[in-house]
């Protein structure tokens, strides 16, 4: 077995080497630009377009005419929000996301507000569920957008899609959701979902980096957004600028990839992160974050109550890649803002590893894992004069530290 172990596919994949292989020609050979409407150069950088965007709509229930290729979901969560903002502004400018959104979601919010907008936050139930009435009492006759990710890249929790957009529905209200995490890894349909908007990204699925998807609905209803980038009018006017021909060829082949194997890389995921999962609950005190039930088959979630996630990291990260906290926030050292939203204290949320499994992960990584984790969670607490107290009963929580 090679080392080191890649357990931080919620972060990003690797690329099939099956997509690679699709994408190659489009390079140097078939290097045309897919608006060039001249030239067999044009038409057969157009083929590969046309032929991936089917790809890509068949795997989500849409229609090719509903694809919108962009760079990125974080590209795409930006148009889908900023887009129906401008869009819709005659109707309202009111947004109800929730708090353990991914960044590109908060931050797109918070600019919306910076431009008149009102937002309302969701807060989440423990399970890091949001809470249905709370959703419907937050609609007013100014609520433009629903904006609820499908399943969160920390935890793994996947919300009630289906009901949620029945409220929007019911409301006359947009819904998009973030399926970055979710889309290729469990069935996704826009129809029977009820979504109206959708962002996904090639390199979170097995596909390249530097492309992804805005999925917007053209029928019950007709979705429009404001384009925020000015240029050609490529992608029916909602996103300008010269296709990115290999990047797209490659998302389309990865999205192929995941509709054929979706259901038996579930099974084999799951069963490996459960085995994962109740190996490492074995330990003292260790604690599952998120709804256990509804949740993604590749992610798990794990506080080690009584040692530091940075300082566990340090005892097997030269063989294990993962995530402490979210790999966006990790670098500042605040805890993760997921977890404090689910009430975790700054002591369990400090404490949490993210495990990401994927479709190039091995039971003899699994094995490895477990034994390293356990290893080093039972080395740390034998020097932690915290877990000393512990066990001697002391209560810790009720302790009033001196620098508070
Ligand atoms: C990774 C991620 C994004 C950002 O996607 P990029 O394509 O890297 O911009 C957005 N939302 C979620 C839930 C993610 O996991």
């Amino acid at each position: 077995m090679n080392l080191p172990i890649y357990l931080d596919n919620n972060a990003t994949t690797p690329m099939d080497p099956r997509v690679l292989e699709a994408m190659l020609p489009y390079f140097v050979e078939k290097f045309g630009n897919a608006a060039s409407r001249n030239h067999s150069f044009g038409w057969v950088a157009e083929e590969a377009v046309d032929y991936a965007r089917e790809q890509v709509a068949k795997l989500i229930g849409a229609d090719a005419k509903e694809i919108i290729f962009t760079s990125g979901a974080t590209e795409a969560n930006n148009l889908a929000l900023k887009g129906v903002f401008e869009m819709y502004a005659s109707k309202g400018n009111h947004i109800i996301t929730c708090t353990t959104e991914h960044k590109a979601v908060l931050d797109a919010c918070k600019h919306i507000e910076k431009m008149g907008g009102q937002v309302t936050y969701l807060e989440v139930k423990s399970d890091g569920l949001i809470d249905l009435g709370e959703l419907e009492n937050a609609i007013t006759d100014k609520t433009v957008l629903i904006s609820i990710m499908y399943g969160n890249n920390e935890i793994g929790v996947i919300q009630p899609v289906r009901e949620i957009s029945a409220i929007a529905r019911k409301h006359g209200v947009l819904f998009f959701t973030d399926g970055t995490q979710a889309v290729g890894k469990v069935p996704v349909d826009v129809i029977a979902d009820g979504i109206d908007l959708m962002s996904f990204s090639g390199h979170k699925m097995y596909g390249p980096k530097g492309v992804g998807v805005l999925y917007v609905r053209r029928k019950n209803p007709r979705v429009k957004v404001t384009a925020q980038m000015d240029g050609g009018g490529h992608e029916r006017g909602m996103r300008s600028g010269t296709l990115n021909v290999p990047g797209i060829v490659g998302l389309g082949k990865a999205c192929e990839l995941c509709m054929n194997e979706m259901e038996s890389e579930g099974t084999r995921l799951s069963a490996m992160r459960d085995r994962l999962e109740a190996a490492l609950m074995q330990v003292e005190e260790a604690y599952v974050n998120g709804n256990r039930e509804h949740r993604l088959p590749h992610t798990t979630n794990i506080s080690f109550k009584y040692v530091e996630g940075e300082g566990l990291m340090m005892g097997f990260n030269k063989n294990i890649a993962l995530s402490s906290g979210s790999a966006c926030t990790s670098a500042s050292l605040e805890p993760s803002y997921v977890l404090k939203a689910l009430g975790l204290g700054d002591d369990l949320a400090h404490s949490s590893l993210r495990f990401g499994l994927g479709r190039f992960t091995t039971d003899e990584q699994i094995d490895f894992t477990i034994n390293a984790i356990t290893t080093s969670v039972l080395k740390l607490r034998e020097m932690s004069p915290l877990w000393e107290m512990y066990k001697e009963g002391v209560d810790i929580d009720a302790i009033e530290w001196a620098h508070h």
